[in-house]
């Protein structure tokens, strides 16, 4: 096959640039662009949930740079289902780009209005609901069938893509399931219409490429939840996905069917119930239903609580109950507690920890593969083979998956027939460019990603996550250092430590810190303060506070290996304050070094060699003659500046905060 986009009379031919922005190598923040000339389509756009180590994030999302870039050149979006991770990033992206129209099933776009309106974005783009069969044209280049496919959610559909250069199938989330809870079944005549047409090119689910065999039926976990519902003595709690709309349902079946009255727990569990149940895709009567507050004057035999938390979130309904921290629910011993949802890879940890503390309050905890209470919404291997069989693709493109899932699949499709050279894998931002006889890698464009807080308006930067890491992992050092706007330390140091680990106390670090600003002083002072020509010289306050917290990092790192967040503040003194002598008293560092004014340490770098560590993007901290804002933290960080000669401006540590929200936003 040719590998180029070229034809043979060496003219470039017009491609198909398919583009993933998130999604490869992980589960997650599914968001694809398809181009083709001027158009640029987006196929869902999700989000993802912060691993270990992401301290305060809340979401993760794709870096949409790309698009911010080429925002006048989106015709449309197309959502393919309800999940968080196709549609959970929509509404953040309204907020820095228009999308002309959305398209996309009843209840995925019901969910997404919710989300919408809460941004405050629903000016922002059309939202257009399809049915079955349906064929939307976006741009000037694509034309959309949405082909009806059966997964975890309902209403879920995979996509025939018809563009110049051939057709493209888009799977989405699927699995075959030939008896689907809501009754609609796999559209298998369609698929297997476009496979008789000719694909030009497959991007296929791939999250259980590792899996053997089909995956089994969404209905196959109901005889065995209902054994467990209708053996338990006293409350039923249950635990699964919101989104999982048919377990949900197959859940209230199975309550009406064991004379059970229902009580909701969590924000999202209520909230895809109202959804569904408005829209008809779930059915239960109201009478089902009971306030959680009332529900407790209900006999425990009757009662089944139904809750978000099986991912072992820290804030849902299940592991606040687990901590003994909810207003309404604790666990009694009489409890059954039912996961019926398996752990997202990363989520392992807090999800045994929640399933432990929940037995030793005394519960009955059901859970793991062998109860088959849970089954998955993805196609294993053979359902993976029979998608390849219906759709016959010339070039295939694992998608949705980690590494080893997209190595996996691309062997299957291998195993089918589909020529090694026909087939990529590819990361985030990588760009698939296809003609009618070619797949080639075009260059990739920007990805990468972007971590929202808990208010998802406050963008958690890589430095902002490095400096958490760093109070989790070691602590925090508080220096404040007197220093007159003609360069003389006024007053020893103060240092205060919190959340800090090491042998060496206050007044060893106090010492150092001391020794740092001295030779910064010293041998940093003529680059750091500029005489402008009035009467006081201008000085880079922030630039000495920088200087003075690499040194003390690298010297903690050396001495002590321990790497906490330093914050090195200035109390800025009038010119002609005294100078502080330095300590006479006996050094505690067994390290020989010169003292007082006249060295520097002797371990320091030589002049004018840059430190070894990248350094840090300036912070703003201390800002000279601002007005005295001093938190609580900083005045338990700072003791009394020694410096009483004249008035000096109180360190304002407060403004951090404000400004890194405000420039958060946008
Ligand atoms: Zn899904
Ligand atoms: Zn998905």
């Amino acid at each position: 096959m040719s590998n180029s986009n070229s034809s043979s009379n060496g003219t470039k031919q017009p491609a198909l640039r398919v583009i993933p922005l998130g999604g490869l190598h992980e589960i997650g923040k599914n968001t694809c662009v398809f181009e083709f000339g001027d158009d640029i389509m987006l196929v869902d756009a999700g989000l993802a949930f912060p691993s270990d180590g992401m301290h305060g994030v809340n979401v993760v999302m794709p870096d949409t740079s790309y698009l911010k870039e080429n925002q006048q050149r989106i015709r449309g979006m197309i959502v393919t289902h309800g999940h968080e991770d196709h549609i959970g990033g929509i509404a953040h992206h309204l907020k820095n780009f228009n999308i002309p129209v959305i398209h996309g099933p009843r209840l995925a776009l019901s969910l997404l209005t919710g989300k919408m309106e809460e941004a405050g974005v629903m000016d922002r783009t059309v939202l257009k609901t399809i049915a079955p069969r349906d064929v939307v044209k976006v741009g000037q280049h694509f034309s959309v069938e949405f082909i009806r496919n059966t997964h975890s959610m309902a209403d879920s559909f995979s996509l025939a893509i018809t563009t110049p250069v051939g057709t493209v199938i888009f799977t989405g989330d699927f699995k075959f399931d030939h008896t689907p809870v809501d009754g609609e079944h796999f559209d298998l005549a369609r698929m297997s219409h476009y496979g008789e047409q000719g694909v030009l090119c497959l991007f296929s689910d791939s999250t259980n490429a590792e899996v053997p065999g089909f995956c089994p039926p969404e209905r196959s976990v109901f005889p065995n939840l209902d054994r467990h519902i209708s053996q338990a003595e006293g409350r039923v709690i249950i635990t699964t996905f919101a989104s999982s709309i048919h377990r949900v349902s197959m859940i209230l079946e199975l309550a009406i069917k064991n004379g059970r009255k229902v009580g909701l727990l969590g924000r999202s569990m209520l909230n895809v119930i109202a959804k569904s149940r408005e829209l008809g895709y779930m059915r239960a009567p109201d009478e089902l239903f009971v306030p959680i507050k009332q529900i407790r004057d209900l006999p425990d035999r009757e009662t089944l609580l139904l809750m978000t938390g099986s991912q072992g979130e820290p804030l849902a309904a299940l592991s606040r109950i687990s901590r003994g921290d909810h207003p309404q629910v604790q666990v009694k011993s009489s409890d059954t507690i039912i996961f019926s949802a398996s752990p997202i890879p990363g989520n392992t940890i807090s999800v045994v920890n929640t399933i432990d503390k929940l037995m030793m309050l005394g519960a009955k905890v059901v859970y793991g593969k062998g109860e088959g209470i849970h089954v998955s919404g993805h196609g294993c291997q053979e359902d993976h083979k029979l998608m390849l069989a219906l759709t016959k693709p010339k070039f295939f493109v694992p998608v949705h998956g980690e590494h080893r899932m997209l190595v996996c699949h691309s062997k299957t499709a291998q195993s089918m027939g589909v020529p090694a050279d026909n087939i990529l894998i590819i990361d985030n931002g990588d760009v698939v460019e296809l003609t009618a006889d070619s797949i080639r890698r075009g260059d990739p464009v920007k990805a990468g990603i972007e971590l929202l807080d808990a208010s998802r308006n406050g963008i958690v930067d890589a430095r902002v996550l490095k400096e958490r890491q760093q109070l989790a992992e070691d602590g925090m050092i508080t220096l404040l250092a007197a220093i007159s706007t003609d360069g003389v330390m006024a007053a020893p140091p103060r240092v205060n430590l919190r959340g800090v680990v090491t042998t060496a106390d206050a007044r060893k670090l106090s010492i150092w810190a001391e020794r740092e600003i001295t030779w910064v002083l010293e041998n940093r002072w003529k680059q750091l303060c500029r005489h402008t020509g009035g009467q006081a010289p201008d000085v880079d306050w922030v630039g000495v506070q920088r200087e003075v917290e690499l040194g003390l990092q690298r010297r903690l790192r050396r001495e002590l290996q321990v790497e906490p967040l330093i914050t090195c503040l200035v109390q800025p003194a009038p010119a002609g304050t005294p100078a502080y002598k330095g300590r006479t008293d006996a050094e505690p560092d067994s390290r020989p070094a010169s003292r007082g004014r006249g060295g520097r340490p002797v371990d320091r770098q030589p002049r004018g060699e840059r430190p070894e560590r990248a350094p840090q993007p300036q912070r703003q901290l201390a800002t000279v003659g601002a007005t005295a804002t001093a938190s609580a933290t900083a005045s338990t960080a700072v003791a009394t500046p020694a410096s009483a000669a004249a008035p000096v401006a109180e360190p304002e540590i407060a403004g951090r905060t404000r400004r890194r929200r405000s420039a958060a936003v946008g």
